[in-house]
């Protein structure tokens, strides 16, 4: 098969592409190497796809629509992953136009090639902050999420919106994945994992928002693998339980699914540091700070939808997922 798998050189779409090329598909890599943050990672990830024979890449930004039209007209992809997506909800509080930029102009700019050139399925990353501070746990696909708390939460609902437009229009088969809080080898540097363990070896405090209390359905990166692929070998056609006299708001009769796709076993941050200072066999010094604006206090997938549709079950504890993350760090950044 072949796969236009946009944010290539990202955290998951680096590991996606290293699956895809490991059962046997052709990958086309797609990703501007933006400065969020340290482009000598996406530059290493990268590095490791480049040698592959079944692995081409070209580095352009989603907004620049030529160029997505000639990655499209070159490869001729059958089937799209779009991870590409300016990420984090702190950075939207001050930086908002990025998110429309890459978020909304850009996935509009993946939705028309894919519509123009008859691409089989394509596949989005959406994102647990959807639910907003929604308190019902767990989150189902099934409730309602009509309050995001940031703009990069309200760009990943629109991408679900925009998703159902076109499979409704146009015929297109689209399924949304609702990550929640991914974590492993090759993590990015804005999420807590790697800014603790920076810290930590650093011997500097770290910054505990919430006082540790919130919980997060933390989900091992080979987890969400596992479940991009089962998504993305599933062509969603028109929902069979779909109810036009009680519509859900995961179900329709256009081909269009969302899924969350979490680990299901939520874990307060206070201990995710504990696991964390158990493998790095050192105490960190907490700085203990409110919760920050945007961000929700709990996350908890319900992944009943993904499982009886593609047998998803997560299946990496934080302690085998955080300890091969530390691995992978000392490897990484020695010394
Ligand atoms: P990442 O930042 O590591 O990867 C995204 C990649 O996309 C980067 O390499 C970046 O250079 C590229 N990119 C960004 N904007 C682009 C644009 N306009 N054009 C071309 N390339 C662009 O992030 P990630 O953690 O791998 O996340 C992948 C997707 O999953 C994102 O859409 C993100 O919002 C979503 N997501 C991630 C998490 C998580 O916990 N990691 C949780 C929920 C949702």
């Amino acid at each position: 098969m072949r796969v236009l798998v946009t944010g290539a050189a990202g955290f998951i779409g680096s590991h996606l592409s290293q699956r895809l090329l490991a059962r046997g598909d052709e990958v086309f890599g797609f990703d501007n190497l933006n400065a969020y943050y340290d482009p000598t990672l996406k530059e290493a990830r990268l590095a490791r796809l480049l040698p592959h024979p079944g692995f081409r890449f070209v580095r352009a930004s989603l907004e620049d629509r030529p160029a997505l039209e000639a990655a499209f007209d070159d490869f001729k992809p059958q089937r799209v992953v779009n991870l590409a997506a300016q990420a984090g909800v702190r950075y939207s509080l001050e930086n908002p136009h990025a998110y429309i930029d890459s978020n909304i102009v850009g996935f509009m700019n993946i939705l028309e090639a894919c519509r123009h050139r008859g691409v089989e399925h394509l596949v989005y990353a959406s994102s647990s902050s959807v639910y907003g501070a929604n308190r019902k746990l767990p989150f189902a696909v099934e409730d309602s999420v009509d309050h995001p708390v940031s703009m990069y939460a309200a760009t990943k609902k629109a991408n679900e919106l925009m998703a159902h437009t076109y499979s409704h229009l146009f015929d297109l088969p689209t399924t949304g994945l609702r990550f929640f809080t991914v974590y492993g080898p090759w993590g990015r540097p804005d999420m807590a994992l790697f800014l603790f363990t920076r810290k930590i070896l650093a011997g500097e405090p770290i910054d505990v928002f919430n006082n540790g209390k919130h919980t997060r359905d933390f989900t091992y990166i080979d987890d969400i693998v596992e479940g991009v692929i089962r998504s993305l070998d599933r062509v969603p056609g028109p929902d069979p339980q779909y109810d036009p006299m009680n519509p859900s708001p995961a179900s329709s009769q256009a081909p269009y699914r969302v899924y969350n796709i979490g680990n299901h076993q939520p874990v307060e941050l206070l201990r995710y540091i504990e696991v964390l200072e158990q493998c790095l066999g050192r105490k960190a010094e907490r700085n203990l700070l409110p919760l920050q604006p945007g961000d929700v206090p709990d996350t908890y997938a319900d992944v009943e939808a993904l499982n009886r549709d593609t047998g998803y079950s997560p299946s990496t504890p934080i302690e085998t997922g955080v300890s091969r993350f530390v691995e992978w760090y000392r490897e990484f950044y020695p010394g």
